[in-house]
């Protein structure tokens, strides 16, 4: 379980994110859903450990992890525009988080095959990255991180960079896969849509501060106050 008390981060006299507290129990996932500037990827890159805390507190089942190393928490990023290493396969970039964790030969191939399944890439791995669309490469991003196996998985917008139609599919996707694979997930995005689609949870963040947070359905039925009904697109 993922838990953020007051967690604020400021660059010089700017404070991007303003005591914010949030949760996210296993298994679960929770979109932060908020406009360009409202604080999402200082939050995001805060969980992680690349940004320094102004004050508060990151827990993972409640050990404060002031002092973790990035890669030393277990958790795997990905961001807008999916890096995949140019030079490698599409196999041996999602079997690279496998062999560092120390599996290899046959029971790597395996696995790979398999999350190139459930990311609806089967039968992609000798592929080379440049030759694939950009909703392909997201897929095969988020096959690689799968592979880490990460006990959470944190996600700056992964679809944005996607047109309006594949942005919809890829999302019902992505729900589908974070389900099966069980992982713990906070999402964050300025789509709705997107939002919705992946998330069980939602929490809105509007300057910095998280102005409202529930199951998604509440949130849909009962925004907080005007300004979240007119992000969620009451007006339309
Ligand atoms: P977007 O939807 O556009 O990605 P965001 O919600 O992710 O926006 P952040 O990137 O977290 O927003 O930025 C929040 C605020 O902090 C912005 O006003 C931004 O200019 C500022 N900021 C972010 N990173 C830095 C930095 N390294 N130095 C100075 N200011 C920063
Ligand atoms: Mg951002």
């Amino acid at each position: 379980m993922l838990q953020l008390e007051r967690v604020t981060v400021a660059f010089g006299h700017h404070v991007a994110v303003a005591g914010v507290d949030l949760r996210v129990d296993d298994g679960h996932v929770l979109a932060v859903l908020g406009p360009s500037g409202s604080g999402k990827s200082s939050l995001l890159r805060a969980v992680a450990g690349l940004e320094p805390l102004r004050a508060g507190v990151v827990r993972w089942d409640g050990t404060d992890l002031a002092g973790v190393p990035t890669h030393k928490r277990g958790f795997a990023l990905m961001f807008q525009d999916g890096q995949l290493f140019d030079h490698l396969t599409v196999a041996r970039n999602v079997g690279y988080a496998l062999r560092l964790r120390g599996v290899t030969g046959a029971a790597a191939r395996s696995r790979v095959d398999d999350l190139l399944e459930l990311v609806g890439l089967g039968g992609w791995g000798p592929r080379m990255p440049r030759t694939l669309s950009g909703g392909e490469r997201q897929r095969v991003a988020l096959a690689r991180s799968l592979a880490a196996e990460p006990r959470l998985m944190l996600l700056d917008e992964p679809l944005s960079a996607l047109d309006a139609e594949l942005r919809v599919r890829l999302a019902a996707d992505l729900r589908r896969i974070l389900r099966e694979a069980g992982t713990t997930a906070l999402l964050v995005t300025h789509d709705q849509e997107e939002a919705f689609a992946v998330a069980d949870r939602l929490a809105v963040m509007r300057a910095g501060a998280v102005v409202q947070e529930g199951t998604t359905e509440d949130v849909w039925a009962r925004p907080a106050d005007a300004a979240t009904a007119l992000f969620l697109g009451y007006a339309r």
